[in-house]
């Protein structure tokens, strides 16, 4: 969702936070210029929904235009859905990868943008962090999902049956998607730890990053890790 307001910054904020997005290493590949042809925001389906265009976006920055960049990286660069249908650009832009560096450094800044927009996104975080999957079996219930139907309540009373049912031992689970072993899921925390998410959610959601922290500690030391 797109945040509402955009906050005040001086020139020299603005032209630090575009320093960052140019000094990307994915960026030379990811815009190459730009012809204005619009053929992104065709192809693009969040155009079609919101007031969004990949092709004002990649326009702003290959123009340096910084306060339209700030602006759009406190507001438009939310509504992307990373679908990268605009891949299909003929300059061989990657509007979707530009937008994925304007956030990335948007979050990585702490601005107060990017943690409006992941505010919804913490459940999500801590699940994939926490069990190694994103979604569970037991998040289908039926007052979640009031439009599923009556299935919905036939399914989440017989879970444990239907999960049973499924050859892959892997699959007999309800609060995760699958059996994630310890080990790969310490595997993964080190890999994010080593690559600075781990850091850049400490910036969007500190509390987040000490619940991820108290629960992951213990399980590093059984497998035999230190941070
Ligand atoms: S498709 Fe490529 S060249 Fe055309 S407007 Fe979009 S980014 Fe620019
Ligand atoms: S990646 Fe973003 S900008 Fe590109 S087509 Fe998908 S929603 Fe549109």
């Amino acid at each position: 969702m797109r945040p509402t307001s955009i906050p005040e910054a001086t020139a020299e904020e603005k032209q630090r936070i575009f320093s960052q997005v140019q000094a990307d290493i994915r960026f030379p590949e990811y815009l190459k210029g730009c012809y204005e042809c619009g053929i992104c925001v065709a192809a693009c389906p969040s155009a079609r929904f919101y007031n969004f265009s990949p092709r004002r976006i990649t326009q702003a920055v290959a123009r340096q235009d910084i306060d339209l960049v700030w602006e759009q990286m406190n507001g438009e660069v939310w509504d992307c859905s990373q679908c990268f249908s605009c891949l299909r650009c003929p300059r061989g832009n990657n509007p979707g990868g530009v937008i994925t560096i304007l956030r990335e450094v948007a979050v990585n800044n702490g601005l107060g943008t990017a943690k409006e927009a992941l505010e919804g996104y913490g459940r999500i975080i801590y699940k994939i962090m926490g069990t190694g999957t994103q979604v569970s079996p037991d998040m289908i219930q039926p007052e979640a999902f009031p439009d599923w139907g009556p299935e919905t309540k036939a399914t989440s009373e017989n879970l444990q049956l239907w999960r049973k049912a499924l050859p892959p031992e892997t699959l007999h689970t309800t609060s995760t998607s699958w059996d994630v072993a310890p080990k790969t899921l310490t595997e993964l925390y080190l890999i994010w730890h080593l690559t600075g998410v781990l850091d850049m959610i400490k910036g969007v959601d500190p509390n987040l990053h000490a619940i991820l922290g108290d629960v992951m500690e213990e399980m590093l030391e059984e497998e035999g890790y230190q941070v």
